[in-house]
């Protein structure tokens, strides 16, 4: 046990603490609001109430299927952060991680198979090109990055096919979204989308 006389703390826990407390006059301390303190941390995330009172886009094809609309939108409204010929690469609406990006045929076709050559070459070349982007723009330590073909193997929207590039960080899988089938995500989405087109490549 230190003696009273022992020198004044000095690590960073402590350090901080002194900065609230000489924070000066106006500055509200933590301690000075109403509360009940329980041991939990919180997570503040208001943005993410479009997404629990939302509708889930449907897979129904025409209006009903989300990546048949997204190109008639603006980029910013569809979220798309880049057209090409024959395919495009939107943001994901239910991203697992920050920059979660979708590249997709414009046409409505279900499976991989169902791409024409010159599709499935700018489907794969966009591909590149959205690993590129985001490596320029946030430095993922990994990527996951695929196709779910079919309800059955987890496809979201099964009618039109579209392949994921999910960015990935150390430690971004934790209690959250195992335990709470809820993702933390402290980028909103069109922020990611304006980084991802300053970063998009232009070569590709
Ligand atoms: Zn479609």
């Amino acid at each position: 046990m230190p003696s009273e006389d022992s020198p004044p703390p000095t690590t960073s826990a402590d350090a901080s603490v002194d900065v609230v407390a000489d924070a000066g006059e106006g500055a509200e301390a933590v301690a000075d609001f109403a509360r009940v303190d329980d041991g939990f941390d919180r997570l503040w995330t208001p943005h993410r109430m479009a997404y629990v009172t939302g509708e889930r886009p449907s897979s129904e094809q025409g209006d009903g299927c989300p990546f048949c609309a997204a190109p008639d939108k603006d980029d910013a409204q569809g979220l798309i952060v880049y057209r090409g010929e024959l395919c495009y690469v939107v943001m994901n609406l239910f991203p697992y991680n920050p920059g979660h990006l979708l590249v997709c045929p414009y046409r409505h076709v279900p499976l991989y198979v169902d791409l024409t050559d010159a599709e499935m070459a700018e489907f794969s070349a966009l591909t590149k090109a959205a690993i590129s982007a985001l490596q320029a723009a946030s430095n993922p330590m990994g990527f996951n990055i695929g196709m779910n073909q079919g309800a059955v193997a987890g496809a979201g929207v099964a009618a039109h096919l579209h392949q994921h590039v999910v960015p990935r960080w150390g430690g971004d899988m934790n209690f959250l979204p195992i335990i709470g089938q809820t993702k933390a995500l402290p980028v909103l989405l069109e922020d990611s989308r304006a980084l991802l087109v300053e970063h998009w490549p232009t070569q590709h």
